[in-house]
């Protein structure tokens, strides 16, 4: 089997210009909201929704304090005067191939022409041109629908005509509309403003599909380009699929020897198609390995032919040894059943499977008259109903028990029923990369994903088994999860803008501001993954499944501890952080600074306070005001020296300050 990803597959310039734009906007902490999700692309909005980026439908909607982000689809000239006109903080990601239409078009229908786009009109973008258009304007979707227009509306036809395309318009439906508006509107302005990133990513998905046997594409399902690349690649190749991520890869489609050809919309992220393409390389090892290794299947096969059997019998144990099991199978041979043919389990133990009286069926191996004795083997008869049991289990998608007895390369081998059933790394675990030898010897659940009936081979995923149970615990925590409830959560990963917690089935983000009362440049400084912490909810959305958390306590809020063990009057010791002209900054607990104001260091004239401060000193002073509306803490030195009353330091001290800001 063979990958090819195509070489335009992924962001275009416009979507990763846009999706930058925002990303910026996060890194310097600004609030932001997008018109629109900012790109087609469900696990991206996810993943920016998680940053606190707020998608909204009209201006009206932004907060104050929130920047605007339009996407690179564009917006009627209609919406621009109204973010203008209510003064709201804007950054306009318009594709710029998308401004050139706005630009065509708005001149041409301010000259009276009538203008004429190829486009979808309920697509956004085309909602933008026709937002620019001031005269007559008319959108079609196809040719067919061109030639009924022309012919309908002659008034149309015999107009001044300008005509604009869609960035995203398939190539060859443009090609049929041209011919027709040449023939039938010899003196239209035609203007051919498809994006040749559109162009040349509909090219080549089409060159490669030709030539694949089963076609991926990546990317959103509302994705208009992405729709536009897997009806090209449909046309081109049977086995085509449009999936969202890897989880959606067809496993049970592909084939031995399959040519694969991959490529992704103009909104799906890098590392998206990172994902799927390592998920499909994984899955082709597997195969690979699984297919050298010896087929236990065609053992039980070869088995049968090496041995003259003599059906199926049932048994009673009468006696049980470390290395075989007697059975009276009703006849006058003694049934044998040697360990090795007790179990496929290598390290099971023969007094641990059956005890004398137990009634076990077996599969005659050999009768040996001379000694009197029949050769029986319970694991042949456990395989082949095992594997009857595996088929139902794979048409009927129920749950499998099974021991793990081997970890092999590239996953492990889980016995049922003396079924072995291999399960690829990748789906053995919940998440990537997790160990698998904590597996080994230990029960799991999973389903049969895909059996070859010819070769007898299953393969099953835990993973399945463990989404199911997520998906359980999700729908149980979304019952009855509401603000301000406290949950016990593990740190699942870090990111620069916060913490991800699995709070028991469901991950919701701390952000890096609810981490700590203090400034903290990264979420490591208060916690690390596998942490287990307490958190609370703060904000929820149902619908969205949208969650954030809160981690800081009220007790620990600074100020709090202020007001309760740091009153006004209290003397301590605090260490300088920062001097200025006018004073020096002082810590006096974690998170709260006051101000040593100069005139406020010494009874004698103090010229700088770095003449006689200087910064990581401790020194002795007393609290003589705190503003907790303005944050503002004044400290002095000179009232311990001279043991003034607080409140006349204060007065003092507040008077000299103001002269000097
Ligand atoms: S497809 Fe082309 S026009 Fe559309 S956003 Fe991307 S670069 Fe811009």
């Amino acid at each position: 089997m063979n990958i090819k990803v195509a070489d335009t597959a992924g962001f275009c310039f416009g979507v990763s210009r846009a999706v930058d734009i925002v990303e910026k906007l996060l890194d310097e902490n600004i609030k932001v909201c997008t018109l629109g999700a900012i790109i087609h692309n469900p696990q991206k909005v996810k993943e920016l929704e998680l940053r606190g980026v707020r998608i909204v439908d009209s201006p009206e909607q932004v907060h104050e304090d929130e920047t605007l982000v339009i996407r690179s689809h564009g917006v009627p000239s209609s919406v621009t005067d109204k973010i203008k006109e209510l003064g709201i903080s804007c950054k306009d990601a318009t594709c710029p191939f998308v401004l050139k239409i706005h630009k065509i078009v708005s001149e041409h229908s301010r000259k009276g022409e009538t203008i004429l786009i190829a486009g979808d009109e309920d697509h956004p973008e085309v909602k933008g041109i026709i937002g620019h258009c001031f005269s007559q304007h008319y959108a079609f979707s196809n040719s067919e629908e061109l030639e009924e227009m022309l012919y309908k509306l002659p008034e149309v036809r015999n107009s001044d005509l300008c005509v604009a395309v869609q960035t995203t318009f398939n190539r060859s439906e443009w090609k049929k509309s041209l011919k027709i508006l040449q023939k039938l509107c010899t003196n239209a302005k035609i203007f051919d403003t498809i994006c040749s990133a559109t162009t040349d990513r509909q090219s080549e998905a089409e060159v490669l599909a030709s030539t694949s046997d089963l076609m991926l594409v990546i990317g959103g399902r509302h994705s208009s380009n992405t729709n536009k690349l897997y009806n090209i690649c449909k046309s081109k190749c049977e086995r085509t699929f449009l999936i969202e991520s890897a989880e959606e890869i067809p496993f049970s489609e592909l084939r031995q020897n399959d040519q694969v050809g991959i490529t992704a919309g103009a909104s799906t992220p890098a590392s998206i198609i990172k994902e799927v393409l390592v998920t499909m390389t994984e899955e082709i090892k597997n195969i690979q390995e699984s297919e050298a290794e010896p087929n236990f299947e065609a053992l039980l096969e070869e088995s049968f032919k090496n041995y003259n059997t003599d059906g199926r019998v049932t048994g009673v144990v009468v006696g049980v040894t470390p290395t075989e099991v007697r059975v009276d199978v009703g006849r006058k041979q003694t049934g044998i059943i040697p360990l090795s043919e007790l179990s496929s389990d290598p390290n099971a133990k023969a007094e641990e499977l059956v005890n004398v009286g137990d009634e076990i069926n077996l599969i005659i191996m050999k009768t040996n008259d001379q000694e009197g004795t029949i050769l029986l083997s319970k694991r042949l008869y456990d395989a082949q109903k095992g594997w009857d049991d595996i088929i139902k289990a794979e048409e009927e998608k129920s749950i499998v028990k099974g021991v793990v007895t081997e970890i092999v390369k590239g996953g492990v081998i889980a016995l049922t029923n003396g079924v072995k059933v291999f399960i690829p790394a990748s789906l053995a675990t919940a998440t990537r990369g997790e160990s698998l030898e904590g597996l080994l010897k230990k029960e799991v659940s999973f389903r049969i994903i895909e059996t070859t009936r010819q070769r007898k081979r299953a393969v099953g995923s835990i993973r399945s088994v463990l989404n199911d149970e997520r998906k359980q615990k999700a729908e149980e925590f979304w019952a009855d999860a509401e603000v301000g409830k406290k949950y016990t959560g593990t740190v699942k990963s870090l990111t620069s803008y916060g913490a991800f917690v699995d709070i028991g089935g469901i991950d919701g983000m701390v952000h890096i501001s609810e981490l700590s009362w203090s400034r903290i440049k990264h979420p490591s400084e208060v916690v690390n993954v596998g942490d287990t912490i307490e958190v609370y909810i703060k904000a929820l959305d149902k619908e969205k499944g949208k969650i954030s958390l809160g981690y800081k306590k009220d007790e620990d809020n600074p100020w709090e501890i202020l007001k309760n063990k740091y009153p006004v009057g209290t003397d301590c010791e605090v260490e300088i952080v920062g001097l200025t002209q006018f004073g020096a900054f002082a810590r006096i607990i974690p998170g709260i600074d006051g101000l040593i104001h100069v005139s406020q260091i010494s009874n004698d004239r103090v010229e700088k306070p770095q003449d006689v401060l200087s910064v990581g000193q401790k020194v002795n002073v007393r609290i003589t005001a705190i503003d907790f509306d303005k944050k503002r803490i004044s400290l002095s030195m000179k009232a311990l020296l001279n043991d003034t009353p607080a409140k006349e330091t204060a007065a003092e001290e507040t008077e000299e300050a103001a002269s000097e800001e």
